[in-house]
């Protein structure tokens, strides 16, 4: 294509088009009208009128502020803080849940704890009993949900045959919901996804606008591929934390022996710090600093690091792509240490890391802050749907 050519604008629906606005604000935090209308492919004059409906329809805001370009004062457009959103995030040791806003703002928040050993029907229950606390606080206060997020680990092509790492039947679950909160559009999501989708919407200068692979190191390790989230297969899961790396290492929660995840996961990462994984929770970013590494621990930690990078190499062997975002425990380490998920990817990429023109960057662990990427995930639920009530409850 010609340097500095417009894309052609490819016909698109009145759904759409209201996505690709209300997604380009969730993700950039909000916009003046002239880049805005460059972002989304329209004239300024189509802009003005769809953005007249979205505010009529409570999904936008704009102030007038002096633009900091020639052009003298306009709007800057942006999310409606009055929106309500809930989240649910499911996690190994409770279910997190909360109300909040399409920006990130947090009205309420709750957690719920587990079983030791959970079951389906005992999730169920504390699925039962989170759904009645949400619906009495939104109640008395007179909130309408516009859109509910809920974030599963695991979740996948397996969950039709039982999910593989907390039990839940989402099906269930999701009758629970329609009694509850009837007409309230509900979505379920893999964690990863939910994650994956908190950082590109809530991280200032996030690494990457176009496709990239997204890694999430947490309870267990999985990856997203990201694209453009208006796209129907943008946001796929890849199960990359379920590579096994020699039949003789440590036992997986997959059930399997030696996969990346039993290497690299929390619970793996406690075991080797000889903490529990509730402390290393509870510790959050703090463990760096709080818990000394002996050298052999150091270097036990580079070599699953190294492995983590072989898992992601081989990904990016089957699916080639540009970038690659990890967030996670090894983000808080040093750039010397992280140099170990590098030289993973460069030592099995095809071609290696340069010659395959793979950028690598390194956001914070989001693991504890739960439920905002339950959150994040329901307020790109209801952007991409353009704001319009959908026809009925579907997976992302
Ligand atoms: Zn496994």
């Amino acid at each position: 294509m010609t340097t500095g050519m417009e894309m052609p604008e490819q016909p698109r629906s009145r759904r759409q088009t209201r996505a690709a606005i209300l997604t380009h604000l969730l993700q950039s935090g909000g916009s003046f009208r002239p880049p805005l209308a460059k972002a989304v492919r329209l004239s300024e004059a189509s802009l003005s009128r769809i953005l007249f409906d979205l505010k009529a329809e409570g999904l936008i805001e704009e102030v007038r502020r002096p633009a900091p370009y020639v052009g003298g004062p306009t709007g800057l457009v942006s999310l409606d803080r009055t929106v309500a959103l809930a989240g649910l995030e499911l996690t190994g040791q409770w279910l997190g849940l909360g109300v909040g806003g399409l920006s990130g703002e947090l009205h309420y928040t709750e957690r719920m704890p587990l079983p030791k050993k959970p079951t389906v029907d005992s999730v169920g229950r504390v699925f039962g009993e989170a759904l009645a606390l949400l619906r009495d606080w939104t109640r008395r206060r007179r909130i309408r949900l516009a859109q509910v997020g809920v974030a599963v680990p695991g979740l996948g092509r397996l969950s039709e045959f039982g999910n593989p790492i907390i039990p839940c039947d989402v099906g269930r679950i999701g009758d629970t919901f329609g009694e509850l909160f009837a007409g309230v559009p509900v979505n379920f999501t893999n964690s990863v996804v939910a994650h994956a989708t908190f950082h590109r919407c809530r991280t200032e200068n996030y690494p990457f606008s176009d496709a990239h692979l997204f890694v999430f190191v947490g309870q267990g390790v999985a990856g997203a591929w990201m694209d453009d989230p208006i796209e129907d297969d943008a946001l796929d899961p890849v199960e990359l934390g379920h590579m096994v790396f020699g039949a003789d290492g440590p036992r997986c929660r997959c059930g399997h022996h030696g996969c990346v995840e039993a290497y690299t996961s929390l619970p793996a990462l406690a075991e080797l710090l000889r903490i529990t994984e509730a402390e290393l929770v509870r510790l959050g970013s703090e463990w760096v600093t709080t818990i000394p590494l002996t050298s052999r621990v150091r270097q036990e930690l580079r070599q699953r690091l190294f492995r983590l990078g072989l898992a992601i190499g081989n990904t990016l062997n089957v699916k080639p792509c540009r970038g690659v975002v990890v967030s996670g425990w090894p983000s808080l380490l040093t750039e010397d240490d992280r140099k170990a998920v590098i030289d993973g990817i460069d030592s099995c990429l095809l071609g290696g890391r340069k010659l395959a023109q793979v950028s690598l960057a390194f956001v914070p662990p989001s693991v504890g802050n739960d439920p905002q990427a339950a959150l994040a995930f329901a307020a790109l639920c209801l952007t991409r749907g353009g704001g319009m009530p959908a026809a009925s409850t579907e997976a992302a």
